[in-house]
């Protein structure tokens, strides 16, 4: 049976399938990372040691206003 449950990106709120997404609830691991990122530089603020920059990779395709 197949689950064809989609859940929508916390990050970007594209629709992306529930199965066989190893980063949800994300639709991509670009988004988990964002995520993740955002959470760690909020949840432990280390200075002088940079662990990613998220804005880096907030570059979402569908971002044309
Ligand atoms: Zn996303």
């Amino acid at each position: 049976m197949t689950d064809r449950r989609t859940i929508r990106c916390p990050r970007c709120r594209q629709e992306t399938p529930w199965q066989d997404n190893p980063f949800r609830p994300f639709c991509s691991q670009k988004c988990q990372l964002v995520d993740l990122g955002r959470w760690a530089q909020e949840e432990y603020k280390v200075p002088g040691q940079k662990l990613m920059e998220p804005d880096n990779l907030l570059e979402f395709p569908n971002d044309n206003n």
